[in-house]
């Protein structure tokens, strides 16, 4: 039966990373995957992290399943994060959080969930989104389709055209959202165009459903669910995927969280047991230890301010690197976008040959798209990166 299968080609990420590392050159660069790195190019276990690891392996009295929903420590803490403490959604039980394995469980759990209330949904998102958003919820049946989102010229939303293709769908449909730190391209929403795209959906009966995989990452824990708390505090309902890949640094350890939020207590219970069927007839329960990191970590003052301590320094290196490096460009071109972005990712505007030629000449890679991870930079290779940016585009 096997033998029918032909070879796909390699994920385009993975074989840049392959190539990078197999580039002899020692001042090649890498602005291609998306992991967070600090000033010397390393993706850190956070002290934070570190400490809660070693309170589990002294304190863990059992490695018994935990049950689908995962941990509801977690899942409380995750839900205070998403919304804040004081949200009427928590108090009033609308919302309900199960742990997933990672932002990406998440939105195929919710994709499978959109598909159990309707077979038929179709699931509007940005141009451009995240690459693998389409095989998470195509993958699970739903219909997608694509709303304008980002001016390939100015790259800034291009909200009219966004609001006018929206008005176009029909009730029932949903509507996914970057919470904050758009990925790829950093041009998140302000907060008045929150509440605009917010009456929209109100107007129209759509489904809000929220991909938050950088809170933190861009301004900070609460200005970046600002916009999120906006629309959870408006709508009947809504679907909420959140990450701790990037935030805690977790990325392997698969830890993420899925919110439902519905009209009321009774309908979020019933459709909460919905949800844990699907889970139990896919992967059945989610990985523990990230979770319990997180847990470890929110649940206790001195670590908590600890983390957030990191992620702050974390936050404030992307703005730092983002403001120079729109400064280092600024002879060059306009790249003034770069200081206004926010998150990790920004395209340069430059095409797959000029990406090619910054390869190849100067081993600066990134994607072909020119999406690039702004924490791949540091203040030392800033100038040769904007000066062999500059030499491409002459
Ligand atoms: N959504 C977006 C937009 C992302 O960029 C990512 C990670 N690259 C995820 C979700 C999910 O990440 P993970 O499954 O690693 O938590």
């Amino acid at each position: 039966m096997f033998e029918a299968l032909k070879p796909l080609p390699q994920d385009p990420i993975l074989q840049l990373m392959q190539t990078f590392r197999e580039d002899p050159r020692p001042d090649k660069v890498d602005l291609g995957i998306g992991v967070y790195k600090d000033d010397a190019g390393n993706t850190p276990i956070m002290a934070a992290v570190h400490e809660a690891e070693r309170r589990l392996l002294d304190g863990e009295t059992t490695k018994s399943y935990v049950g689908p929903a995962g941990s509801a420590g977690f899942n409380s803490a995750m839900a205070e994060l998403i919304l804040g403490s004081d949200s009427p959604l928590i108090r009033d039980r609308r919302m309900s959080v199960v742990q997933a394995p990672g932002g990406c469980g998440a939105l195929r759990m919710a994709a499978e969930f959109l598909r159990r209330c309707k077979p038929d949904t179709t699931v509007w998102v940005s141009t451009p989104t995240w690459a693998n958003h389409l095989p998470l919820l195509g993958g699970a049946g739903l219909t997608i389709r694509e709303y304008p989102y980002l001016n390939p010229k100015t790259l800034q939303v291009e909200f009219a055209a966004m609001l006018e293709t929206l008005e176009g769908a029909e009730a029932g449909d949903v509507v996914l959202l970057h919470g904050c730190c758009h990925n790829p391209s950093g041009a998140d929403l302000s907060l008045a165009q929150w509440q605009e795209v917010t009456t929209l959906i109100q107007r129209k009966g759509l489904l809000p459903f929220v991909d938050m995989a950088y809170q933190g990452l861009g301004e900070g824990l609460e200005t970046d669910a600002a916009g999120l708390r906006h629309l959870a505090g408006e709508v009947p309902e809504m679907l909420i995927a959140a990450s701790c890949s990037k935030n805690f640094g977790l990325y392997r350890e698969r830890t993420g969280a899925l919110a439902l939020v519905s009209a009321t207590a009774t309908i979020t219970s019933a459709a909460n047991s919905q949800l844990l069927s699907i889970i139990r007839s896919h992967y059945s329960m989610p990985p523990a230890h990230g979770a319990a990191i997180v847990e470890t970590v929110l649940g206790d003052d001195r670590l908590r301010a600890r983390w957030q301590g990191e992620l702050t320094a974390m936050c404030e290196r992307i703005l730092h690197l983002r403001h120079a490096f729109a400064e280092a460009l600024a002879p060059v071109g306009d790249f003034d976008f770069i200081a206004r972005q926010r998150g990790m990712f920004s395209f340069l505007r430059i095409s797959p040959e000029q990406v090619g030629r910054l390869r190849k000449e100067h081993g600066i890679y990134m994607l072909d798209s020119s999406r690039v991870n702004m924490a791949g930079l540091n203040d030392r290779v800033l100038p040769g990166v904007a000066a062999a940016i500059g030499d491409v585009l002459r």
